[in-house]
């Protein structure tokens, strides 16, 4: 799995949180599941935004980058976020970058001008067919405004410049274009084809049609990936969470008012390709659903010693359907809400069966803990072993 990463530029806000947060869910969910995932992220440190930013603080962008790829990783593990196995830097796979673009050129698939070199996207005919966009509304959206480009829906894979940072190339320094660091970064990886590509949906197009089309274009091998799973909007009063709103919320400070499994909670409660609603209302309507959960696991695992044969039969009963249900709801397609609706059914029901088996107790707070941390909001209660 290849999950599209943030620009190294700015501290990361809740739009990312809930991004990354499904995926990790998705992650976990596979890991437990038996599928030896591997789980790789890139790190976009080569943009013109972070160079333009390093600039207006007299800072050297190296430095800028790796303190918000720190930073990133900082708000990552506060969040548990714990699936992604390895990071990739854009910056370390330019030469990798080179070779694709060379590849695209012999190919007939690319051609280079005074600005740089571009991929000719008529010469791709499925380019769209991830968005589903038609040719009319292709056209319509150009990708990057350049003069010397032979159409407008052609977009750059490698950039003349003569600005530091810049990188050699067979057609002089430059940079390389966006889309193009993560299919080097892919393909070095995972080789020609692998299973699943991740991002936010506002990636959908250009960015991953175009990772497409430099993949196919290049390798011959269709599909490039075989699933594409994309996260719906974060909103706030009906707007994206962005800098140009003025409307973000920094994961750290948002740290300071929930924990991180209250956050979870909330998020888990939409469906990944929803769009996730966001209100302090709703924030705090999903908090006191989660210590009501969390009561119930409390009272649960603090239960009396003194058993009752009837109560370990009924406890066995819900822990064997909590299980089948919760499968049922993340095997359609990672079906996070019901997933939390089902934890937290249970939770309620196991929470007045408190005269139980040890042995029985201890099977069923493993399932619990289990579930609990394929989503990642296991409370913090004292478990009884
Ligand atoms: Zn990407």
């Amino acid at each position: 799995m290849f999950v599209c990463g943030p620009t190294v530029y700015d501290y990361a806000h809740l739009g990312h949180a809930r991004t990354y947060i499904a995926f990790d869910i998705i992650a976990r969910y596979l890991t437990s599941l038996g599928y030896p995932l591997r789980y790789l992220m890139n790190i976009t440190d080569v943009a013109d935004r972070i160079f333009e930013k390093a600039k207006e603080l007299g800072k050297n962008p190296r430095e800028l980058t790796l303190e918000f790829e720190q930073a990133f990783k900082d708000d990552m593990v506060a969040l548990g976020v714990k699936s992604i196995q390895s990071y990739a830097r854009a910056s370390d796979y330019v030469p990798q970058v080179i070779e694709q673009v060379r590849g695209l050129i012999r190919k007939g698939m690319a051609y280079e001008t005074g600005t740089g070199v571009y991929f000719e996207v008529s010469k791709f005919p499925r380019f769209g067919s991830l968005s589903r966009l038609s040719h009319e509304e292709l056209s319509l959206r150009r990708l990057e405004l350049c003069s010397s480009k032979k159409f407008p829906e052609d977009f750059s894979i490698w950039r003349k410049h003569n600005s530091a940072p810049l990188w050699d190339s067979p057609w002089g320094p430059g940079r390389p274009g966006w889309h193009i660091e993560d299919t080097a970064i892919s393909i070095h990886n995972f080789g020609e084809t692998y299973h699943i590509h991740g991002g936010a949906s506002e990636l959908m197009f250009p960015h991953h049609e175009a990772e497409i089309a430099q993949a196919e274009a290049l390798t011959g091998k269709v599909p490039f990936v075989k699933f594409w799973l994309h996260t719906g909007l974060l909103k706030v009063d009906g707007r994206k969470m962005s800098k140009s709103l003025g409307n973000v919320v920094l994961i750290r400070n948002a740290l300071k008012e929930y924990s991180a499994q209250e956050l979870r909670w909330y998020f888990a409660s939409f469906h990944y390709r929803e769009p996730v609603i966001m209100s302090t209302h709703a924030l705090e309507k999903s908090r006191s659903e989660f210590k009501s959960f969390s009561r119930d696991i409390e009272a649960f695992r603090k239960g009396s010693t003194a058993v009752r044969s009837s109560e370990s039969r009924k406890l066995n009963q819900l822990i064997r359907c909590l299980e089948r249900d919760f499968a049922r709801v993340m095997n359609d397609d990672f079906y996070t809400p019901g997933a939390i609706r089902t934890l937290h059914k249970y939770s309620a029901q196991v929470s007045r069966l408190t005269r139980v088996d040890e042995r029985v107790l201890k099977r069923a707070n493993f399932s619990f803990s289990r579930l609990m941390d394929i989503l990642g909001v296991e409370p913090n209660t004292t478990k009884r072993e």
